[in-house]
């Protein structure tokens, strides 16, 4: 796996020396190396805000790191992803590899260990892959002894792990520079009821705008509402900041966005999920949520203001649209068309050319071709058959099928 980072040139140093304990303990174990590169440093102007929470450009002397983590096998066995149990709706899944995982992983009992068989209560279980194909769920205490000989693997798996999370801790973030800060985040809560986080999450964002975690370690030393969110709800706030409180307009937005996160959208029955949707419908669904997992719930906020931003444009363009249905389904129509936009797919059957066309009303018809390949500002005419009624984005199309063009102007063929 590739991971790519900004880090400050300052901080090039430290990260340079860890790599080389760990290709070190690697070299003992006859395991692939870890390869840094980096790029040469350069100056860069980045908007931040400030412990008053004003907004100012900064310089950061940075340069680009490329890290690559070799894919090690332990005799033969490889690891594809660790698996985590949240809730009775599944487990959430960090995966270690580029291997696609299959979905049932999303479900498995973590009860289950193939390696010795023992049914008990586990928090964690990992995925492993043979070289011949053979996928099998280990025990996280398990996997020691699953892949003998190989007492360091542990320690591979916590490099791995530590990796893949980002270099850093994902929520908090607080560098453990300050003793006493330190003390008052080991007796900091675990976590909290799930529809507070979203409220304190939707209070926050109001205030200090949406930063996700990502984006925060991208900018380097900026907050992202994940840490604002843990640091308000357990009280350790910056000089002259006020608390924050949730109030009615905070929880009414909260209940739509878990509504949001608990429908149809994050259903694995009603569409197939990724893995990121998957593991937020998993947490999204729990009555708790831990703050290790409060960054993967707020984002479902950003996701939500997505979705409703793009309702607004659908309606808008439903608005602003004369686009109307023509014909009857299943039946043959005269049409005389201008094409507007055309696509090329890639199909099971070959290629397909999605062909967007208006007619002189402002109409709009769509036809998947896969013989006739018409471009934009191709004026034809000729028959089709009408498909289906149907809307996208607001836009009501008509799909057409079976069409016979013939072009009066233009330069498809
Ligand atoms: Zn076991």
């Amino acid at each position: 796996m590739k991971y790519e980072r900004t880090i400050y040139l300052a901080h090039l140093e430290s990260l340079q020396r860890e790599i080389d304990k760990l290709n070190k303990r690697a070299k003992r174990n006859g395991w692939d190396l870890l390869e840094i590169e980096v790029t040469e440093s350069y100056w860069r102007e980045v908007k931040r805000r400030d412990h008053f929470h004003n907004w100012k450009t900064i310089q950061q002397l940075v340069c680009d790191v490329v890290l690559t983590v070799p894919e090690t096998t332990f005799d033969g066995w490889k690891f594809l992803a660790s698996v985590e149990a949240i809730n009775e709706v599944g487990n959430t899944i960090r995966s270690l590899s580029e291997e696609d995982l299959p979905d049932w992983v999303r479900t498995v009992e973590m009860s289950r260990c193939d390696h010795c068989g023992a049914h008990r209560e586990r928090k964690k279980v990992y995925v492993v892959k043979h070289e011949s194909g053979e996928l099998k769920v280990v025990g996280s205490s398990c996997v020691k002894d699953f892949v003998f000989g190989h007492h360091n693997v542990q320690v591979y798996l916590a490099i791995l792990e530590h990796i893949a999370e980002g270099w850093r801790a994902e929520v908090g973030g607080y560098e453990d520079g300050d003793p006493e800060m330190a003390g008052a985040h080991s007796r900091a809560m675990n976590g909290a009821e799930t529809p507070h986080i979203i409220n304190m999450g939707v209070a926050a964002i109001e205030r200090y705008g949406w930063m996700s975690n990502s984006k925060a370690r991208e900018l380097l030393d900026v907050e992202s509402t994940a840490g604002v969110v843990y640091r308000h709800m357990n009280g350790f706030l910056h000089k002259n900041e006020e608390p924050i409180k949730v109030e009615d307009a905070h929880k009414e937005k909260g209940k739509a966005v878990l509504e949001y996160l608990r429908g149809d959208d994050f259903d694995p029955d009603k569409k197939r999920l990724s893995d990121y949707e998957w593991n937020l419908s998993v947490i999204a669904s729990g009555e708790v949520c831990t703050f290790n997992n409060a960054a993967f719930l707020l984002s479902g906020i950003a996701a939500y203001d997505r979705m409703m931003g793009q309702k607004a444009e659908d309606a808008r363009r439903a608005e602003q649209s004369s686009s109307d249905w023509v014909g009857e389904e299943k039946k043959r129509l005269d049409l005389n068309l201008k094409v507007e936009f055309a696509r090329d797919f890639e199909g099971t059957y070959g290629p397909r050319r999605m062909t967007k066309m208006v007619d002189d009303s402002g109409n709009v018809f769509v036809w998947w071709a896969t013989s006739m390949f018409l471009e934009p500002g191709d004026v034809v005419e000729g028959r089709g058959t009408v498909k289906e009624h149907s809307e996208f984005r607001g836009e009501k199309q008509t799909v057409l099928t079976r069409c016979n063009f013939e072009i009066l102007e233009g330069v498809g063929v």
